[in-house]
């Protein structure tokens, strides 16, 4: 009997393993040879009603798919060291219709997939033949059927702290601000009802800390990049609270070049590559880059950043910019030119107070796409606008003449100059 007991043990034993086994080999067969995609990824595929995969919630075999894709895409993008696999990763996947930023775009992405499914007739086959994208081609690649760039299509940061707001903000707000109020978005680090109403609602208070201190700066750019992303515009755009910007002159510039390329646009401060150590690599690797001087204003095209997801989204900027322990627009440089391979674009129309200001020819002065001032008593650095519509005391950085010499219609230059 007691033998009996011990058989049937081991017999159940046997029989359980056996059971595991063959149910872990055909559910992994299913898995590997089902249809497997990538999730959606919020904010840039879910409008995309013309998916055939719509979006849902994803159980263990999607988890499965998705790890397995994630890892097959990690190997074919070669992005070695990132810092955090895994979540990121999957952001870095970017899609065709990751590019189309507003509604006009995507009903017209929507009408061309569907007239492409039609058989267009004979009599309309002219007419559709422009906007039909070819067969062979993705909408990626047929890119140069964009409209222009428009100033909506260009995310504007701005940093400040809160002891600019008075001082250097309403002079902004005045100008540039209020052509742009729509597409600018002003960090700082305290509440603020008045500049809130002043920045047309477009103030941020970031948890950031009102210290001139790299972690500070950095988490201010970490916050500027997670919103620039939410917006899905064409371009991102940085500039500082002293910095006049020239929209026009923006627009232009970004017109230059495609969204869809991995564009890098600022201006060198030093007369070198920068050089830093990497301190995710055992070794402390050194390396040399080129970066824009955030004091200048840079931009970034959308493909690029969103292939920088994966080193500034969800405030991995930070730690980023601890990893070589430089500034956010030093960091920039960085995740583009070392981590990303995509070089600067060196555009000289970007100034900051590093640049001999007053040595600015005034007829140059208006084709600028950014001017900025230094107001060191000592070392003044400030454009040269002698007949402006307001006196030096009146506007003592210029940027007002500035923006009337642009700009004579405004409001704010319709009054005689004193
Ligand atoms: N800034 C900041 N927190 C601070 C000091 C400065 O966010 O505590 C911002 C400032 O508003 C500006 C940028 O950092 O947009 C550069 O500051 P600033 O022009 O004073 O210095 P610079 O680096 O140009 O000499
Ligand atoms: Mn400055």
């Amino acid at each position: 009997m007691r033998m009996s007991v011990k058989k049937a043990v081991q017999l159940s034993v046997i029989i359980t393993a056996l059971y595991i086994t063959t149910v872990h080999f055909f559910s992994k067969q299913t898995i590997l040879s089902s249809d497997a995609r990538p999730g959606l990824d919020r904010g840039e595929r879910s409008w995309d009603k013309t998916k055939e995969t719509p979006g849902r919630s994803t159980g263990r075999k999607d988890r499965v798919i998705q790890s397995i894709m994630q890892l097959e895409r990690n190997k074919s993008i070669g992005y070695g060291n990132q810092e955090r696999v895994g979540l990121n990763i999957e952001r870095n996947f970017i899609s065709d219709s990751a590019f189309i930023d507003n509604k006009k775009d995507r009903i017209d992405f929507q009408r061309n997939k569907e007239l492409s499914l039609q058989q267009p007739k004979d009599e309309v086959k002219t007419e559709v033949r422009n906007t039909v994208l070819p067969v062979n081609l993705t909408l990626f690649e047929s890119n140069t059927n964009f409209r222009n760039t428009q100033l909506s299509d260009i995310f504007i940061g701005m940093k400040t702290t809160e002891r600019y707001h008075r001082e250097r903000l309403d002079i902004l707000l005045q100008t540039w601000v209020k052509q742009a109020k729509e597409e600018t978005f002003i960090f700082t680090d305290e509440e603020d009802d008045e500049y809130e109403l002043k920045a047309y609602g477009h103030l941020i208070v970031s948890n950031c800390s009102a210290r001139h201190s790299r972690q500070a700066l950095c988490c201010k750019m970490a916050a500027m990049y997670d919103m620039y992303l939410e917006s899905n515009k064409r371009w991102f755009c940085h500039v500082d609270d002293d910095n006049y910007l020239n929209v026009v002159q923006l627009v232009k510039l970004l017109n230059k070049y495609k969204h869809t390329d991995d564009i890098y646009l600022g201006r060198t401060s030093l007369n070198h590559p920068i050089e830093a150590t990497d301190r995710n690599t055992p070794d402390m690797k050194k390396v040399k880059f080129w970066f824009a001087t955030g004091g200048a204003g840079f931009c970034l095209s959308k493909a690029l950043a969103l292939k920088m997801k994966t080193y500034a989204g969800g405030g991995t900027f930070k730690s980023v910019c601890n990893r070589i322990r430089l500034p956010d627009d030093v960091t920039v440089g960085f995740i583009s030119e070392v981590l990303l391979d995509t070089q600067l674009t060196q555009v000289m129309l970007f100034n900051s107070h590093l640049q001999s200001l007053w040595n600015i020819p005034r007829d140059q002065l208006t084709k600028q796409v950014t001017l900025s001032y230094g107001d060191r008593v000592k070392h003044k650095n400030i454009i040269k606008i002698l007949d402006g519509h307001f006196s030096n005391e009146e506007d003592p950085t210029r940027l007002l003449s500035l923006h009337c010499m642009i700009f004579p219609d405004e409001d704010i230059c319709k009054r005689k100059r004193l």
